[in-house]
């Protein structure tokens, strides 16, 4: 049913209500009970022990690295981190959840109210709220296909069973699929600097589950709402999204009600099915975890001390300092590695702004026509600095400077080696460079005639024309100097 039908004044008169439930898993060495190694892609079963198959008598103990991660990340997210917070059993069954429950957190979450900004289409930022995060452990995993015999039996590989998850649910505060687009992607990026999940949405250590509603514009209540599983890219979420809001336009405009369910996104198909009815609430008996308790103050600290610069203050702090746009920032900051790594070589070049230029002209241009990542460059960010220094020592021209990155890129060499080899040649015979000089000035004279009337940055003129003649080869700051002296002789 898709619902290309529906006019743009038909969709205008209905406001979309989005809330996006993501789980994150947490990037401990160990499981969050047990002493089970927390790992992606080991044999079937091999990472499982009694407590995590949770065979009768076994006890959880707390893994304190999950809490200080899970604390971390509400810090990093503006949430208030409870003083005391409580495991409780989620009851259900299914077949890959071996104990029956889940531990989970119910009435008393380890952290509450806290927000993410997000950009608008009209270039401001909206604050999205953050109800909630939690803790919990996740269930292991039913494998429907692959096997020969996947007709008739299903598989299951526990060794997800207990991987420590941070739940992080936001108020209903999203009115767009793009603005449910632009929370995911700053939340993965806040996630992913303070480095307590690797956010991998392929391997799944980060899923999101989308509620979604429709009403008339101006009606304060909400509609019925749907919960879209299954979605394991944010592009699906938001065409998900943008799907289901069309859908359940065109239900209500029909006269149809909207049936609370759950629905799947297929991305091959392009459109949300139905999965299960939502109509009765699930019952899931939350009883307090007996042993287990978070006292937040002994893991406050600690993680007061490790929360790192967070991308939105990093970008602001770095337009300023090294005289960036905010798109160029954008690029600088997209991981906080490839920034840790920019700002290191910056700071150690006489001109880090150079550096930045540099980095963000000449390399992410050659990177782009060739269609090259920022990881696979063959100039390193050493040989970026290099560049920059011998372009501030007036060693190179700005035009050198081009031939040896051109070079670089043409032979996938760092710059270093092409420029030991190449070794550009520069005209700093003074009166080699003085005879350019006077042949420029002698074919300008309104310019010089300008000059003279003030206009100093006419030089810049000089300088350029000069350089032109000399192929590139005169050394800059020679001719800089020449060029001035000839002017105001
Ligand atoms: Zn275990």
């Amino acid at each position: 049913m898709p619902a290309a039908a529906l006019s743009p004044e038909v969709l205008a008169k209905y406001e979309p209500v989005i809330g996006l439930e993501v789980h994150v898993q947490l990037l401990t060495a160990t499981k969050a009970f047990c002493g089970c190694a927390n790992r992606f892609g080991s044999a079937p079963n091999t990472n499982v022990c009694p407590v995590c198959l949770g065979l009768p008598g076994a006890l959880p103990v707390l893994n304190a690295k999950a809490v200080e991660f899970a604390t971390l990340a509400s810090l990093a997210l503006n949430c208030q981190v409870r003083e005391r917070s409580i495991f409780a059993r989620k009851n259900y069954f299914y077949p890959d959840l071996p104990k029956g429950y889940q531990i989970s957190q119910f009435d008393k979450p380890i952290a509450e109210h806290g927000w993410i900004d997000v950009p608008t289409a009209d270039g401001s930022t909206k604050r999205i709220g953050i109800t909630r995060l939690h803790m919990e452990e996740d269930a292991g995993k039913s494998i429907h296909d692959g096997f020969a015999d996947s007709a008739t039996r299903t598989y299951l590989d526990l060794n997800r069973c207990g991987t420590p998850l941070a739940e992080i649910v936001s108020e209903p505060d999203i009115r767009t699929p793009d603005e449910a687009f632009e929370y995911l992607t700053r939340m993965k990026e806040i996630l992913l600097y303070t480095q307590v999940s690797d956010c991998n949405m392929e391997e799944g250590s980060l899923r999101c589950d989308a509620n979604v509603s429709v009403r008339p514009r101006g009606q304060k209540e909400f509609g019925v709402k749907v919960e879209v599983k299954n979605v394991n890219s944010f592009r699906f979420v938001r065409l998900a999204l943008e799907y289901e809001i069309e859908r359940q336009i065109e239900v209500i405009e029909g006269g149809a009600k909207i049936s609370q369910e759950t629905r799947l996104w297929d991305a091959g198909e392009g459109r949300t099915y139905s999965m299960r009815s939502k109509e009765q609430a699930h019952d899931y008996r939350y009883f307090p975890e007996p042993d287990l308790l978070i006292v937040s103050a002994e893991f406050l600290a600690e993680a007061k001390k490790q929360l790192p610069e967070l991308p939105e203050a990093r970008r602001a702090r770095m337009i300023s300092e090294y005289d960036l746009s905010p798109k160029d920032a954008q690029t600088l900051t997209a991981s906080r590695e490839f920034a840790d790594r920019f700002e290191a070589a910056a700071k150690s070049a006489k001109n880090p702004r150079r550096v930045a230029n540099l980095l963000l002209s000449e390399v992410a241009g050659r990177l782009n026509a060739l269609g090259l990542e920022q990881d696979q460059s063959p100039v390193s960010m050493a040989g970026i600095v290099q560049a920059a220094d011998l372009l501030d020592e007036g060693k190179i021209s700005s035009k050198q400077l081009k031939q040896l990155f051109d070079i670089a890129f043409e032979k996938s060499e760092d710059f270093g080696v092409v420029y030991e080899r190449e070794k550009p040649e520069q005209i700093t015979d003074a009166s080699a460079l003085e005879k350019l000089i006077d042949e420029v000035v002698a074919a300008s004279p309104k310019q010089v005639e300008q000059y003279r009337a003030g206009k100093k940055t006419m030089a810049g003129f000089f300088v350029g024309q000069v350089m032109k003649a000399s192929k590139g080869q005169a050394n800059p700051a020679l001719l800089n100097e020449l060029v001035v002296k000839k002017l105001e002789g």
